[in-house]
């Protein structure tokens, strides 16, 4: 046998001894028998027959359990076959070699088709022999019994390959799945490790709302938090509406909602505080079940105090700016009135006073801006019934004589009428800038059309010109604020890059948008969507 494994040892232990405990088991049912019967023949050579098989049950019961003796593998099995033989020799009629059947199974299951040929063989030359020397009678038995005892451990022999082929594939199997756990374990290592190495939290939140997961960063930001107090108070992205437990971001992404980098100040305004952008995402359902939600959370106090910081500057200067140069212009304005300016000095002056008006919608424009995200609601509208068409009739009017000086005409034949809930003088305030920007960017000769018309429950306000256009990497910026085109930044043509961001802020405030087609060479289309309420439309008749 080549060296079998721990496992295999401790099988042959235990079969080895089942097998002793049987077969002395029978021993002493046949020796009981045998001598109530009256049937030996020779008490010595019986007593020593089973003798040895008891000595060597003890030997086996007492060899430890994992390091049984190799040799004790096969002498146990020899020394039973011959001990059977020696009580079979001494007592003749009892059937004493039944009990043959115990070593032949043994030797069948640990030895194979050697053992098989071995024992068969063995017992069949003692039988042949206690015949030959007259010492048993001939009977049937004679030939039946090596047969039988062949066949027992060959079917033995059967049994312990199928049992040893199955052991192999379990430990195989066993073996394989100890692998894939290892693996298993090793990714989820290194994703914890990925996961703490980031400084962004990250926490797990499972479909029943339990947290499953969650890294080292996250839990810095909420011990960020904590040190704000015990239960810190916490607001929305203005810093100044406070939210209920229920409306956090992490209560929300803990009922099910997902959202994109939500805003969450921590702390009472003017105490110190802390920002936190709160992104959460359902994770893709597996097997049609709901795998959860990730929340990406990260500190943005330093970002957000800077960006506040730098729109207070902004307000204030533009702020300190207004007064002075209202009175300039007021004094200019006086100078102008003087009939007796020489030509000259009036140029001169009515030039500063065109810079210094332009100066003050600079400043309104910063302001106005300023005023919109510091309340983080956009433009505080004053809304009434109005016509669209009105309006826009008004700013087409007073963008005429500039039209005229580019040699641009305005074609304001699609206006039509559409009376509307909408704060007169913002919307006034939108067209202008889409009507001056149509003008200023387009070229001598060029085209703006206007119109205004009613789609479903929706005004739209359309300015298309042919000027320029807008390259594509620009269009996406183009409602930002202070953003202006590589192309007209260096250019002589006056513009703050304000006009559009508040133009869009002051469609959204109406509950609508702006949208933008452009096609470079080939002119822009602005349009205005303002949604009106249900009955809005029927205004006009009732009014
Ligand atoms: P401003 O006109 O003061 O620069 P706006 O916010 O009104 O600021 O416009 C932002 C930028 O968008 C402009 O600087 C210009 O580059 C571009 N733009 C706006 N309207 C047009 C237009 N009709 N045609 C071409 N470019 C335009």
């Amino acid at each position: 046998m080549s060296g079998p494994s721990p496992s295999e040892r401790l099988g042959l232990h235990r079969s080895l001894l089942t097998s002793q405990l049987l077969q002395a088991a029978a021993t002493v049912l046949a020796a009981v028998a045998t001598l109530v019967l009256g049937q030996i023949e020779d008490v010595t050579l019986f007593v020593a027959g089973a003798g040895m098989i008891f000595v060597c049950a003890g030997i086996v019961v007492l060899s430890p359990r994992d390091d049984l003796p190799s040799w004790l593998i096969l002498v146990a099995p020899v020394v039973d076959v011959a001990a059977i033989g020696l009580m079979r020799e001494s007592a003749p009629v009892a059937g004493i070699g039944l009990l043959w059947a115990f070593p032949a199974i043994w030797i069948g299951s640990a030895f194979g088709v050697r053992g098989v040929v071995g024992v068969t063989a063995t017992v069949a030359a003692i039988i042949a022999y206690q015949a030959f020397d007259g010492s048993q009678r001939v009977a049937a038995s004679t030939f039946v019994l090596p047969f039988t005892l062949a066949a027992l451990a060959t079917m033995s022999h059967f049994a312990a390959r199928r049992t040893r082929a199955q052991r192999a594939l379990l430990e195989k199997q066993s073996a394989e799945l100890r692998r894939s756990l290892e693996r298993s374990r090793r990714q989820e290592d290194l994703v914890t490790e990925v996961l703490d190495a980031v400084d962004f939290g990250v926490i797990r939140i499972t479909a029943q709302g339990e947290y499953s997961v969650s890294n080292e960063a996250h839990a810095r930001l909420q011990a960020g938090a904590g040190s704000l107090g015990p239960a810190p108070a916490v607001y929305a992205a203005d810093g100044i509406t406070p939210l209920v437990a229920s409306e956090t971001p992490f209560a929300r992404a803990r009922a099910g909602e997902a959202f994109e980098g939500e805003l969450v100040w921590f702390g009472m305004p003017g105490d110190d505080r802390r920002a936190l952008n709160v992104t959460a995402r359902h994770l893709p359902a597996r097997d049609g079940v709901g795998a959860g939600t990730v929340v990406v959370s990260r500190d943005v106090t330093a970002e957000e105090l800077a960006l506040r910081a730098r729109e207070d500057l902004v307000a204030s200067v533009s702020h300190e700016l207004r007064t002075p140069l209202t009175s300039i212009i007021g004094y200019l304005e006086l100078a102008l009135d003087d009939d007796a300016l020489a030509g000259a000095t009036r140029e001169q002056l009515e030039i500063a006073e065109r810079n210094a008006t332009r100066l003050r919608e600079l400043v309104a424009d910063i302001l106005a801006m300023s005023a919109a995200s510091r309340h983080g609601v956009g433009f505080a509208l004053e809304p009434a019934a109005t016509d669209v068409a009105d309006i826009v009739a008004g700013a087409v009017t007073s963008v005429a004589p500039r039209a005229a000086a580019h040699g641009i005409r305005v074609d304001a034949s699609g206006v039509r009428s559409c009376p509307a809930v909408v704060d007169a003088h913002r919307l006034r305030q939108v067209v202008d800038n889409l009507l001056s920007n149509a003008v200023k960017y387009n070229t001598s000769g060029g085209v703006v059309l206007v119109s205004v018309e009613r789609e479903a429950d929706t005004v739209l306000i359309t300015v298309a010109d042919d000027g320029p256009g807008i390259s594509p990497s620009e269009q996406g910026r183009i409602f930002e604020r202070f953003f202006r085109a590589d192309t007209v930044r260096n250019s002589s043509i006056h513009g703050s890059g304000l006009g559009l961001a508040i133009s869009r802020d002051i469609a959204r405030a109406h509950g609508g948008d702006i949208t933008l087609t452009t096609e470079p060479g080939a002119g822009s289309v602005f349009t205005v969507h303002l949604p009106q309420k249900e009955g809005a439309a029927s205004w006009s008749s009732t009014s």
